[in-house]
């Protein structure tokens, strides 16, 4: 745990006692400051009162004793509309901040100079930011991971000059962390999302763009326009990570061509093109990233290949699951929508399809261009009809219903076809609410009925 002495004997409000929220709250008492906890929910409050936090209704509160309200990310800030604890806060001139915001000031207080590496962009930021941990841990070195993926910040061990911290960061995270100053700061790319959340691109993007002003050195994905403007804005201490779709080279950058990363100066640096969990050139970005940043805290090429090479990937994200016969089995459940599915698609070829579930907007008509590597497709869920229409005529497909039908469909359709290396890919393209309670679950289930193939 990293203990929060800079709120010592202060009063603090703090609102959303999930994970996260928990932890900050324990974090801020084990650092001497009084913490007067709520959540709208009433498992979230009994949780925290049973580890020994005082649970007050803070519309019940004194809101002049507070010195900040630390609020959870997932709590609307601005849009669709701020929380009722937001409103009081503006209403009393009470700052609002984050878990985020507590670890960088605990830094500056007791490390200021220990390596910290933030990560945001669109997509994309949990594969950089466990590739980022694991090429660092392989060569050696001390390593804290958390924030966004796995564990809350102040639940990792305190920043120290020795010791790493690699941290995901949401949007909703940085919003809330007005002297957010990394030493390493991470964009990946920029793309329209949670814009329920910010009202706008240009707030969203304006939010990402923080977190790079902030950092001692920036490193920025410049394959996407808004980015690239956020890499020209940004002056010096930029490394810039391209991976061009065509021939263009932009020679002030770290390139990624047919999966080798090479500096400006056109050297090899290392080499991903056979690397399986780093499938795809939007894994390529995300590993040009990743030896960027190694790089920058001195990691030598060997290492960081190594490192590279012995990464196992992450649930979920176009995961090998298992390899029966000539079939290979991918789970591609954090697929919720064509985009991210887009990605499996051009990763493969001679697919055996498995999607559907609880359809997002535009359904799956931007993948059309890719449907002529699709052997068949098993349909499951709420989308079927949908999904069918739009196949038509263009793409074998069987109405499955379920994931259990579809998996068992699925394998022996690629079994019984020709190609030499067939795939049976869950990218579903969906999101899972209407069969599952999560993409997690649904990616359990499949990697559960694919091992049970005899
Ligand atoms: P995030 O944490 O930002 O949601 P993940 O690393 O969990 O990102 O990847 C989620 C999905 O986003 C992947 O399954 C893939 O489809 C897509 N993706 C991953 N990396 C990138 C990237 N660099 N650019 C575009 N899409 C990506």
């Amino acid at each position: 745990m990293t203990p929060v002495t800079t709120f010592a004997g202060q009063r603090v409000a703090l609102f959303g006692l999930g994970a996260s929220g928990l932890a900050t709250a324990l974090a801020l008492k084990a650092g001497g400051a009084s913490v007067i906890a709520w959540d709208d929910n009433a498992e979230g409050v009994s949780k925290a009162a049973a580890q020994g936090i005082e649970t007050v209704d803070l519309r019940e509160a004194d809101w002049s004793g507070f010195a900040a309200l630390v609020l959870s990310p997932g709590v609307p800030l601005t849009h669709p509309a701020p929380h009722w604890t937001v409103a009081l806060a503006k209403a009393d001139g009470t700052a609002i901040i984050g878990d985020i915001e507590l670890f960088c000031r605990e830094r500056r207080a007791i490390a200021p100079g220990a390596p910290f590496v933030a990560i945001t962009g669109t997509n994309g930021k949990s594969t950089t930011t466990a590739l980022v941990a694991h090429i660092l841990a392989e060569a050696g070195r001390d390593v804290q991971m958390g924030g966004n993926i796995g564990t809350a910040i102040l639940s990792l061990e305190p920043p120290a000059a020795s010791r790493v911290h690699v941290v995901e960061l949401s949007s909703f995270q940085i919003d809330l962390t007005p002297s957010l100053d990394p030493s390493i700061g991470v964009l990946l790319n920029l793309t329209p999302d949670h814009l329920d959340r910010h009202g706008t691109f240009a707030q969203y993007a304006a939010i990402k763009e923080r977190l790079i002003r902030g950092s001692d050195l920036a490193i920025v994905g410049i394959d996407d326009g808004p980015s690239r403007a956020v890499a020209d804005r940004r002056g010096g201490g930029l490394v810039r990570v391209h991976v061009p779709r065509d021939a263009a080279l932009a020679a002030e950058a770290l390139v990624v061509r047919d999966g080798s990363v090479r500096d400006p100066a056109g050297a090899t640096i290392a080499d991903v093109a056979a690397i399986r969990s780093l499938r795809g050139a939007h894994n390529w970005q995300n590993a040009a990233v990743a030896v960027a940043v190694a790089q920058a805290l001195g990691i030598d090429p060997a290492a960081i290949q190594a490192g590279l090479e012995s990464f196992p990937g992450l649930p979920h994200r176009m995961e090998a699951v298992r390899v029966r016969g000539r079939v290979l089995f991918v789970n591609d459940s954090k697929a919720t929508n064509a985009d991210s599915t887009e990605k499996a698609l051009t990763a493969f070829r001679d697919i055996h399809w498995i999607l559907g579930g609880k359809a997002k907007d535009g359904g799956i008509f931007p993948l059309a261009p890719y449907f002529e590597r699709i052997a068949h497709a098993y349909l499951i869920g709420a989308a079927s009809d949908a999904f069918a229409a739009t196949l038509e005529g263009a793409v074998p497909y069987t109405r499955c219903g379920t994931l259990d039908a579809a998996v068992a469909a699925a394998a022996a359709g690629a079994e019984a076809s020709g190609a030499p290396e067939p795939v049976v890919l869950l990218s579903p393209a969906c999101a899972s609410y209407d069969q599952f309670r999560s993409f997690e679950q649904r990616g359990d289930v499949f990697r559960h009925l694919v091992r049970a193939l005899d």
